[in-house]
Order: structure tokens, then sequence, then C-alpha cells
């Protein structure tokens, strides 16, 4: 489990994350939603290791990991611009993620194969991004956390590039993945309110501080009904569209 206990960030003078305390339990896809701007990239990018809390700490499975690498924490990200090597292959680019962890080839090749059959890439193993589609791209960036076998998945944005049909296609793939993927946590983040509240267990709205930087980052926390329909404040109402 992933627990975030009273993390800040601040970015020079500006606070741009207030006191989040949160739990991420086994199994659970907690989606991050809130306005441009509330600082949903960059508590994912903290739980990832790419970024540093300016106080708080961050718990995965019960271990401070503040101060360790992000490739030695049992967590894979897949970012919205897909971030694929382009003079690597797409079978180069799914190993290059498994470098750290010395495994043996045929390990290595049995991992790809398998990520590669699921995510429907296995003719393509040998060609180099730029001769894929956006989609198939995404997928090799979805491959490419599998084959880590992560305990915790961190999705910023994932679909934002593809188009609407693609989109819909792509988001019952990463349910699918998640659900035969047991106990592996999913950390996501999305402007489209339909991709929240399908694909979560659970919500965590954040709201920006500007203009108002003693109240906490976090505006609710629950199922998606729960906000729906019982939302804390104005601002979830206003945010969620709750009927009125
Ligand atoms: P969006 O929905 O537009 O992606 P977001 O919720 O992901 O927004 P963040 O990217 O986390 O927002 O940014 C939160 C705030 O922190 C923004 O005001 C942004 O300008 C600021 N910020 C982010 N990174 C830095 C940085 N490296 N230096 C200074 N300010 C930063
Ligand atoms: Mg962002």
């Amino acid at each position: 489990q992933v627990e975030l206990v009273g993390i800040n960030k601040r970015f020079g003078e500006t606070t741009v994350i207030a006191d989040v305390n949160l739990t991420i339990a086994p199994g659970e896809f907690c989606v991050f939603i809130g306005p441009s701007g509330c600082g949903k990239s960059t508590l994912l990018r903290i739980i990832a290791g790419l970024e540093a809390p300016s106080s708080g700490e961050l718990r995965i499975d019960g271990v401070r990991v503040n101060e360790m690498e992000p490739a030695k924490r049992d967590i894979a990200m897949v970012f919205q611009s897909y971030a694929l090597y382009p003079h690597m292959t797409v079978f180069e680019n799914m190993a290059f993620g498994l470098r750290h962890l010395h495994l043996p080839k045929g390990e290595i090749d049995q991992r790809i194969e398998v990520a590669a059959q699921a995510l429907n890439l296995a003719t393509m193993l040998q060609r180099k991004p730029i001769a894929l589609s956006g989609g198939q791209r995404q997928r090799v960036a979805i491959g490419r956390a599998i084959v880590r076998k992560p305990k915790v998945f961190l999705f910023d944005e994932p679909l934002s590039n593809l188009d609407a049909a693609l989109r819909v296609k792509t988001r019952v793939e990463i349910a699918k993945l998640h659900r035969s993927l047991d106990g592996v946590s999913m950390v996501y983040v999305t402007h489209d309110q339909v991709e929240a509240m399908t694909l979560a267990d659970k919500i965590v709205l954040l709201r920006p501080l500007a203009g108002n930087p003693d109240l906490p980052s976090v505006a609710q926390v629950g199922h998606p009904l729960e906000l729906y329909h019982h939302p804390a404040n104005r601002f979830v109402a206003a945010f969620i569209g709750s009927p009125s």
C-alpha cells in the first residue's frame, strides 16, 4: 500500500500541494481529478520519486521511500507523452526499464512476450516507435510498465492524445489489466469525468491552492457515487456537476 502523510510541495515561495494525507490500498484503483494546475501531476511525480516532497512522508508497504530512487520503488509510471526512446525498437523500449533488475535473458524475453501478447503488440516488437500509431505507442508505454511487474502503476492522463474511439478502447483495456493483476494498485490522473467515474474505486479531488493556501489540497476522497450524491462542499458539487 501507498501512504502519503502530511505531504507538502513548494516551488520557491509557492505552495502547490498542501497537507495531503491519503492511503491507497493494494488492488485499489485511485483516480486524481481537479482543475488544471491543482497539483495532480506533481503529486503523481512525488509518488514516482521524480520529485521530492518539501515535507511529509511517503511510505510504500510501510517503508519510508522519500529518498529512495525511482527505479528501486515497486512503481511504474505511464506518461501522457509516452516517453518512448525513438532510437530503440519496441522490444528494447520494454527491456530498458528492466536493466536495473539484473534478470536472466530468458526471463526478460518471457515477460516481454507475455506483455506483447496481452497488448496486441506481438508482431511489432522489432519496429521503432515512429512506425507505430498513437494507440500502439501508448500500448508500448503500458507494456513497458507491465514488464516491471510493479505493485503500483501510475498513469498521468494516458489517453489524452488518443482519438475518442481509441480512448474508450484503451480505457477498457486498462480496466481489464487492473482486474487481471491481483493486488496491484493504480493511481490515475485524468481530466475526463467519464474515465474517472468508470475506472475509480476511489476518487481524490484536488483543489487549486491559489487564494486559499491554508486549506489542504484534497477537497474530497470517496467512491465516485459518493462525491456525486454527497459532495462535501460547493467546490466539489460544482466540479463534479452534482444535482443541486
Ligand atoms: P494539469 O491538469 O494542467 O496537468 P496539474 O494538476 O497536473 O495540472 P501540476 O502540473 O502538478 O498541475 O502543477 C501544479 C502547479 O505547480 C502549477 O501551478 C505549476 O505551474 C506548478 N509547477 C509544476 N512544476 C513546477 C516546477 N518545476 N517549478 C515551478 N512550478 C511548478
Ligand atoms: Mg498534469
